[in-house]
């Protein structure tokens, strides 16, 4: 890996648009975790990789050949204000590679980090390491994760932790609030830039065409819809939807205090200081909306405001078509019909009234033979599921595939392990303490959640119940 070469096309932009500045080593590196799949990405052959080459590279004290590493400059807007600098505070960006821009996240602190130590705890650094590839899995648009190291370096927290950094994975770091520095800095010239930059890098296609800002608007309206119907679909809460978590290129970034739902409860929030519940799980796809409209807004120098609104006002077609073809292959229908729309609602009705265990459910459901009876063992509203049951038998007969069929496709649909918060705490744990073998074997569970493990069986059930739906801190 030390002789692969990066390029570092994001620095032939103007200074204004990033800090050089080098990453800070913590205290006695330990490699906790490498991830092989990502390897291959960025053609490393992970065989040949070292734990020493790992932490020394992951650490900052080996640069990649052609890495110039720099932090770059966005703002954005925080649970709906507007936060006129923020930046990576704590992500150093190596090069690029593949397509792949690498950066590391806890790597100390930048001319963004304001009050930040630019660390990142090792409880957070597992959590985002682990649930990129589980996203990626679950055929989630999503950043990815390289390797991950942790330290003897104490970090000051709600307590003292130990200071980890995630060498991760993007086709782009670009942001909402990239755009929105440049606009409410009235630097329009830069913002013309930093879209070309965009183009040129990840919307290819639009290059040299007429009205391309406003194409690559559409586009990014487009994927954020689709990625929010992901999210939806298996029950994610991202935690921290601000306008400068938002990427550019629709992929999931920054997880902090994300949750899979245990339970499927329609208003939970994740985030522990979300008090108004502005990112709960229901109001994500408001809230991708609102996020676009801001970028339409950062984007209008560059394009009219008819084809803005035009642009954002496909957004809810964009969800809803998304979240049915979604819905659909969850419950191994094999077309979409007309009144399919009052099926899933009624469905999601039952389960949040049935208290029931989303996963868990719909992974019994995709072995469903007309024998209800492990089903109702899941909800404490059992007529209801049982109506809704009746609904579905019927549906079924529309069919044309069989039963067999059906629950071939549908068990590589409905995963049978998802990375809740009690699981990954128990790696935390396990890690905090030196002991990193739970937090690989929670890697390859991540990345074959539609498989059977059966050392594992204990992660596929039903939460504990004082584990359910928990808030978690956002301090990382
Ligand atoms: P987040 O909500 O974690 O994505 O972070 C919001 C902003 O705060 C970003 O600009 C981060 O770079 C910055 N930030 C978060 N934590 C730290 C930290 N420990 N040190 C420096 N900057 C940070
Ligand atoms: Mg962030």
């Amino acid at each position: 890996m030390k002789h692969i070469n990066l390029t570092t096309p994001y620095l032939n932009l103007d200074p204004i648009f990033y800090q050089e500045v080098h990453p800070t080593p913590l205290k006695n590196p330990t490699l906790v975790s490498l991830n092989s799949d990502a390897a291959h990405l960025i053609g490393v052959d992970p065989a040949k990789l070292t734990p020493h080459d790992l932490e020394e590279i992951l650490n900052g004290t080996t640069l990649l050949e052609g890495s110039r590493p720099y932090a770059m400059c966005y703002a954005g807007h925080q649970f709906g204000y507007y936060v006129p600098r923020l930046g990576d505070g704590r992500a150093i960006n190596l090069g690029e590679i593949n397509g792949w821009n690498l950066q590391l996240k806890g790597s100390g602190q930048t001319l963004y980090s304001r009050q930040g130590d630019g660390r990142a705890v090792l409880r957070s650094s597992i959590r985002e390491y682990l649930i990129s590839e589980a996203m990626h899995a679950l055929g989630i648009p999503t950043s990815r994760a390289l390797a991950l190291i942790s330290s003897d370096e104490k970090v000051a927290r709600e307590r003292w932790e130990k200071g980890a950094i995630v060498l991760r994975l993007a086709p782009s770091w670009i942001r909402f609030g990239s755009f929105e520095y440049f606009f409410h800095t009235n630097q329009h010239d830069k913002l013309q830039k930093l879209a070309d930059f965009c183009i040129t890098q990840s919307y290819p296609q639009f290059l040299d065409q007429e009205e391309c800002y406003g194409k690559m608007f559409g586009e990014i309206v487009k994927r954020t819809a689709e990625m929010i119907a992901h999210w939806q679909s298996v029950g994610f809460n991202h935690g921290v939807m601000n306008t400068d978590n938002m990427s550019a290129i629709g992929i999931t970034i920054d997880y902090g205090p994300y949750a899979f739902l245990d339970t499927f409860e329609s208003g939970y929030i994740c985030n522990h200081t979300d008090h108004e519940g502005r990112y709960s799980f229901d109001n994500q796809p408001r809230i991708g909306h609102w996020n676009l409209s801001q970028l339409g807004r950062a984007l209008s120098p560059l394009i009219t405001q008819e084809k803005i609104e035009q642009e954002l006002a496909k957004y809810g077609e964009y969800f809803t078509t998304k979240l049915m073809e979604l819905l659909k292959n969850k419950l191994g229908l094999d077309e979409l019909e007309q009144k399919d729309g009052e099926l899933f609602r009624s469905l999601f009705t039952a389960m949040e009234n049935g208290r029931i265990d989303m996963t868990p459910f719909f992974r019994t459901l995709s072995r469903y033979d007309g024998d209800r009876l492990s089903l109702l063992a899941l909800t404490l509203a059992p007529n209801q599921l049982n109506e809704w049951l009746t609904l579905y038998d019927e549906r079924l007969k529309n069919n044309s595939s069989t039963m067999d069929e059906r629950h071939a496709k549908m068990v590589k649909t409905n995963p049978k392990y998802i990375l809740k918060n009690y699981i990954l705490q128990e790696a935390i744990d396990a890690a905090e303490q030196n002991n990193f073998e739970l937090t690989n074997d929670l890697l390859t569970l991540a990345q074959y959640p539609y498989d059977e493990h059966i050392a594992f069986e204990r992660y596929a059930g039903v939460t504990p119940m004082e584990h359910k739906n928990l808030k978690l801190s956002c301090s990382s």
